[in-house]
């Protein structure tokens, strides 16, 4: 197969729904030993069952991402893996205006300090080996400053320097650091916000206008590269955000 995960063991934060239950699952079909984390315990076992039922490999493991002391004692009782995505986040809709210092410290605790912690707890044991692949959830916010999305962009900019950062110091190590940043996907939260407009096919064209190619991601799709960036296919990749936007990021 190509892409081959087998003999891998992969961890994905935030694999409860949308975008991180796509690549748990991806990367179980793919024959990876899959952790789905979640703070969200029936949701997380539910994706874990599904996966088992599929004849893959995976166990749940409630963590809330933003509890360094919680990420340390999973990393003592999981042991050493191969493959890292800190795909957890949180968001916020709004400007200067509608964002207070608050909503800045919640971002941050879940789409920075998050990643920032489960690295600190799983990367050493790929530093030791010499062997790794982290992969950080940013999005298009990371790259260029999304309308009404202060908070959200200010902490999706700084998911890009950790990914930086990190790839920059660690690298040579053979452990390599890389950044997705998707732009609109179409995840069951964006379907079920669609459903309640009076035209949700209108709110759809309207929603998804920001990518050139005039349509949302699919979960699937941005599976399709974490499995890329977490397989030895992808060796040379590390430092890299990459763009998986339908040509958001191109400029309008
Ligand atoms: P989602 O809301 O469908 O799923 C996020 C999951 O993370 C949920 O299961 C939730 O319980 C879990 N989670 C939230 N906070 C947590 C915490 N503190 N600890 C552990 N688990 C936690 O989200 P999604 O749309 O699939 O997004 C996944 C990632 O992709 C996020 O980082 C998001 O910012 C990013 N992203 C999403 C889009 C999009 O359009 N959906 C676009 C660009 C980037």
């Amino acid at each position: 197969m190509v892409f081959d995960l087998t003999g891998k063991r992969a961890l994905v934060t935030g694999a409860g729904s949308g975008i991180g239950e796509a690549i748990a699952i991806r990367f179980a079909e793919a024959g990876a030993q899959v952790f789905v984390i979640d703070r969200d315990e029936p949701q997380g076992e539910a994706v874990a069952a599904r996966i088992r039922e599929a004849g893959g490999s995976a166990e749940f493991h409630c963590l809330d991402v933003s509890d360094p002391v919680a990420a340390k004692a999973l990393a003592e009782r999981l042991g050493s893996i191969e493959v890292l995505v800190n795909n957890a986040g949180i968001g916020h809709v709004g400007g200067l205006l509608e964002t207070e210092s608050d909503d800045l410290d919640r971002l941050h605790a879940v789409n920075v300090r998050g990643p920032f912690n489960l690295c600190k707890a799983f990367v050493p044991g790929m530093l030791e080996k010499g062997l790794g692949s982290v992969i950080n959830m940013s999005s298009v916010g990371g790259l260029l400053a999304v309308k009404d999305r202060l908070a959200y962009t200010v902490s999706k900019h700084a998911v890009v320097g950790l990914t930086r950062s990190l790839a920059r110091d660690h690298s040579h190590s053979g452990v390599r650091f890389n950044a997705i940043c998707p732009g609109r996907v179409e995840t069951p939260f964006v379907k079920a916000r669609l459903a309640e407009y009076p035209d949700p096919e209108a709110a759809y064209h309207e929603m998804a206008s920001t990518q050139l190619n005039g349509r949302m991601g699919k979960p699937e799709e941005i599976a399709a590269l974490a499995h890329y960036l977490a397989s030895d296919e992808s060796a040379m990749v590390t430092g890299s955000c990459q763009s998986i936007d339908g040509g958001w990021s191109a400029g309008k």
